[in-house]
């Protein structure tokens, strides 16, 4: 017997038409390149988007062609995250701090037909251009002006009318595509539908996650590039929460500016984003008035305990944890605190908040070590295994059964983890970040957290360096703060007091800064590859990527 319920299509015109309806005085506020402010709402945002989905057809672009963007975040930027999975195209977002030769085959790969830049972008697609075949490149400027052979995003919109129906659409249909940023292999495309998206908007609004209503003012500092800014932008739509967009600027006093301005409610970003933040609260305490700032969401890569507790204690601001990959669309876990927890001691309730918490609804976790599954009791690692509603069952383009998916349907993400009782998983390390040593594991994770605990540590990363006794031992790097001194002793001391001795770094080196990813995460494999021969065995055949 089948349910009796309508079968409404899960698609991104369902957001706009709820975004349009009810929250279409919403603000929306972009920084621009010369640190003005632009001032818009929903109602003209996607009144906007409205013409330049007719716009982009007008252009010849088909249901199912790649439509590209380079862009920061702003307003424009969410037109396009509207416009293009409305007509059935497929949303592309280029990351924007990738080599022009990764850009080149990103954009190829995606078989992008249009590519939509943001003008002062135009220095570093002008060195992807010729070689990616897109139809046209159109570009969104402040001035009028746009490079010669290119059509000029403001001309385009404005020659259209907002007659647009925001019709729904088949909820498998592709709506938009990620390319993982490869730290691990080339990049490999995510394709995500309509459904998955409406979905995980659904989902991120949630309380166990943000708790997102139209209470809420919204700052991404996670690129619109990097997972569609984790969902936010569609999220908030859905909530109709007010959005407020960076721009290029995402210096800490820029961002703090923003924040205390726009009396932001909630913000998210990655560790190394709020590290910065942190030490300029520090040095200006009470300079800025973030009284609205209920929650900055952080994920990406773990943040450490010491931040988390900065943060509460000093500035009084809440950090909400979160882990998720470019497959999960991101969000997979949050650490939201339990019933349980609300009574326990600040120091416990902390702790807590530093794990990536539990899956987030529609959201299914388990860990797989080389005995079978794992026991959620908290101490046994293995693999994270994933699935849900809005979790990848394959890469764009795979010609082949791919070990990353399971025969029994999950994704193994590559992260190993432990699990509690309660269903908590704490990230061990990336798999390839391990350390080896001796045939037992050491978490990279948890040391690098404990050295950003001291109080002169802005940033610290730890790595497995091949050791001829030990298979591999640890390496720690280290970056101080402004006008605070090394002191090898001291740190060594700090982390001989917290973890079983095998555990401690055999080095322990100072660095004036640690190489980061496309995403702002250390980028491991460049500080493994530089210290490789440091225990005295330049193996050969060490791990990459
Ligand atoms: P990349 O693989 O290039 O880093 P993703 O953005 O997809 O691209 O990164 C996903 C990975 O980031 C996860 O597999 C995990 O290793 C790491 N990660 C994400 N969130 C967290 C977190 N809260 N704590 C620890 N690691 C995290």
């Amino acid at each position: 017997m089948h349910g009796l319920m309508m079968d409404m299509p899960l698609s991104i015109p369902l957001i706009a038409r709820r975004a349009l309806t009810l929250y279409g005085s919403r603000p929306i506020v972009s920084r621009r390149p010369d640190r003005s402010l632009h001032r818009s709402t929903y109602h003209e945002v996607l009144g906007r988007s409205a013409r330049l989905a007719r716009a982009l057809r007008r252009l010849g672009v088909k249901p199912g062609d790649r439509v590209a963007t380079l862009a920061w975040n702003h307003a424009r930027h969410l037109e396009a995250y509207f416009a293009i999975p409305s007509i059935g195209a497929v949303l592309h977002t280029l990351n924007l701090r990738l080599h022009p030769d990764d850009i080149t085959y990103i954009a190829t790969h995606a078989e992008d037909q249009v590519v939509v830049v943001d003008k002062v972008l135009w220095p570093l697609w002008e060195q992807c251009t010729g070689r990616v075949a897109a139809r046209h490149v159109v570009v969104m400027s402040d001035d009028g002006i746009v490079p010669p052979g290119t059509l000029d995003y403001e001309t385009l919109v404005a020659g259209e009318d907002d007659g647009f129906a925001w019709d729904d659409l088949p909820e498998q249909t592709a709506a938009a595509m990620c390319y993982t940023s490869g730290t691990t292999g080339r990049p490999k495309g995510v394709v995500y539908s309509h459904r998955s998206m409406t979905l995980h908007a659904l989902g991120a609004g949630m309380v166990h996650v943000t708790g997102l209503s139209e209470r809420d003012t919204v700052l991404p500092v996670v690129p619109m590039f990097h997972v569609n800014a984790w969902g936010l932008p569609y999220a908030c739509g859905m909530f109709g929460a007010a959005q407020v967009f960076p721009g290029p600027h995402l210096d800490p006093a820029s961002l703090l500016g923003l924040l205390a301005d726009e009396r932001v409610t909630l913000t998210a970003g990655v560790p190394t984003i709020w590290l910065g933040i942190l030490q300029a609260l520090d040095a200006e305490p009470g300079r800025y008035d973030l009284s609205r700032l209920r929650a900055m969401l952080v994920g990406g890569s773990a943040a450490p305990s010491a931040m988390i507790r900065g943060f509460r204690q000093r500035h009084g601001l809440h950090v909400l944890h979160l882990w998720g990959m470019t497959e999960t669309s991101p969000i997979g876990t949050a650490a939201f605190l339990s019933p349980a927890l609300l009574d326990a001691d600040e120091a416990t309730q902390d702790a807590y908040r530093a794990k990536q918490g539990r899956a987030a609804p529609l959201v299914e976790i388990r860990g797989r070590s080389a005995q079978g599954l794992i026991p959620w009791d908290g101490t046994t690692m293995g693999e994270l295994e994933v699935r849900g509603a809005w979790v990848a069952r394959q890469y764009y383009g795979a010609d082949g059964p791919d070990d990353r998916f399971t025969p029994d349907g999950w994704f193994r993400t590559g992260d190993i983890v432990t699990i509690d009782h309660e269903g908590n998983m704490t990230i061990q390390d990336r798999a390839k970040d391990l350390v080896k040593s001796g045939g037992e594991w050491i978490s990279s994770v948890a040391l690098e957290g404990a050295l950003m605990g001291h109080p002169d540590v802005a940033e610290a990363a730890v790595v497995a360096v091949p050791h001829a006794k030990w298979d591999e031992r640890p390496l720690a790097v280290v970056v101080m703060k402004p006008g605070r001194t090394f002191d090898e002793a001291a740190l060594r001391g700090l982390l001989e007091g917290m973890f079983a001795k095998w555990w401690v770094p055999d080095a322990i080196l100072p660095a004036d800064a640690i190489p980061k990813t496309s995403a702002g995460k250390f980028l491991k494999s460049a500080l493994r590859e530089q210290h490789r021969a440091h225990y005295g065995v330049a193996d050969e055949s060490a791990r990459g990527g």
